[in-house]
């Protein structure tokens, strides 16, 4: 048995709004799983090594529930735009250029190395439609330490010249690209990019792949209204938007729906009648101007919630930003709803960030025991302040300012990768 502990001034976010604290507590881990969180370490570690990392503050790492790869090299570009336009006048174009390996491999591996340097230890990411550069991706974030799902994307319709696959050919390269996944960590989720993208026959032949072999689905749901429109020309038999994946199968507690800002009472409640999580983009939905996400009526009604970067509509990596980006958007609801509902706090949009996305991999929230350790070592000691701050007030600045460097160690599934 391997064990490990780490020592300092430790943060969990162990329920919704309350994070615990232990100043100069201990993390203990077994085989790269927490066994305790403790103020005072027990007698019977006595020989193990303790790696102190004294006054720092020691936080989960970061999940990012959305979020797109091959929009990498487009970080930061076309957001004068909105989604529609967008996506045919940057996303694809860029997505396109995928299809050569040695391009995809040396994109991902930065990607990888820039996700772990922000804390982000877990992902549920698209690639592009190409089964190579996918299984590329993979590799270089299992190499990085991450962990998580990635889909190879179908889209057989509405995607230009250069990135729409034949229905029979996307079908075959999905089949073909699960028999090549072979990472323990990085796993296969199905990925139909979003209505427009996919005929009927092809929605039907993935909720098929996906009943089978058991497997996750991940897409986009209700972002903006010109799509919403859209969808529902395409599919007039459907009253919602979300019905058009449900009749595919493809509408279930391992789905996956980035957006859902225009996601009406009756489609939130099939949401939570399923247990179908919504991802929140707030960067991405600011940026493209699809809107500000009803989050807290969401997490009022008991939706299945958590955080995306939804990069390139999204412009940072880091999910210390995003978290920012999603207080102030329930905050710009607020001042525009008149004050209803209220906005996300620090310690809430923190726990959209680490602990509720933990239950979509059948974890608990927090640094609770059986938990892989997944873990941020941030230092703050270049940061000026006229008192000593406590722990509450280091974690808050923390999210929303912090020194170069800031990030010192990175702890993903029990292993350090920083
Ligand atoms: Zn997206």
């Amino acid at each position: 048995m391997n064990r490990l502990i780490i020592k300092g001034n430790i943060i969990s976010a162990d329920s919704f709004n309350n994070i615990s604290i232990y100043e100069n507590g201990y993390i203990v881990a077994e085989d790269g799983v927490i066994r305790e969180v403790t103020g005072k370490l027990d007698r019977k570690y006595g020989s193990d090594t303790v790696t102190d990392y004294k006054d720092a503050l020691i936080m989960q790492s970061f999940t990012d529930m959305h979020l797109h790869a091959p929009q990498y090299p487009m970080l930061g570009m076309g957001l004068d735009m909105s989604l529609l336009e967008w996506l045919n006048t940057y996303t694809f174009p860029t997505e396109a250029y995928f299809r050569d390996e040695g391009f995809a491999r040396s994109a991902y591996s930065m990607l990888a190395k820039e996700l772990i340097r922000n804390g982000t230890t877990r992902v549920v990411m698209f690639s592009s439609i190409h089964r190579k550069a996918t299984l590329i991706l993979m590799e270089e974030l299992d190499k990085a330490g991450i962990t998580g799902y990635v889909g190879k994307v179908n889209m057989d319709r509405n995607g230009g010249r250069d990135l729409e696959e034949e229905t029979g050919e996307s079908i075959r390269e999905t089949l073909k690209w699960l028999d090549e996944c072979k990472w323990e960590n990085i796993k296969p989720i199905i990925t139909p990019r979003f209505t427009p993208s996919c005929t009927n026959e092809l929605m039907q032949a993935l909720g098929k792949i996906a009943e089978e072999r058991n497997l996750p689905i991940q897409s986009h749901l209700s972002e903006n209204v010109s799509e919403q429109e859209w969808v529902s020309s395409l599919h007039p038999d459907c009253s919602h938007y979300y019905m058009t994946y449900e009749k595919y199968g493809l509408w279930n507690g391992r789905t996956v729906m980035a957006h859902c800002v225009w996601s009406d009472e009756e489609e939130r409640k099939a949401m939570k009648e399923s247990g179908v999580w919504a991802v929140h983009c707030p960067s991405s939905n600011i940026n493209l101007t699809s809107g500000y996400a009803p989050v807290k009526e969401m997490i009022r009604e008991g939706m299945n919630i958590a955080l995306g970067s939804d990069i390139a509509g999204g412009d940072s990596l880091s999910m210390f930003s995003n978290t920012v980006s999603a207080i102030k958007s329930s905050k710009a609801r607020h001042m525009m709803l008149e004050g209803k509902p209220d906005f996300l706090t620090v310690e809430e949009a923190f726990y959209l960030a680490s602990s509720a996305p933990a239950a979509f991999f059948g974890e608990k929230p927090g640094f609770a025991a059986g938990n892989p350790l997944n873990a941020i070592v941030l230092t703050d000691s270049s940061l000026p302040s006229v008192r000593r701050l406590s722990v509450k007030e280091r974690f808050e600045r923390s999210i929303y300012r912090r020194e170069p460097h800031a990030v010192k160690a990175v702890y993903s599934n029990g292993k350090k990768v920083l």
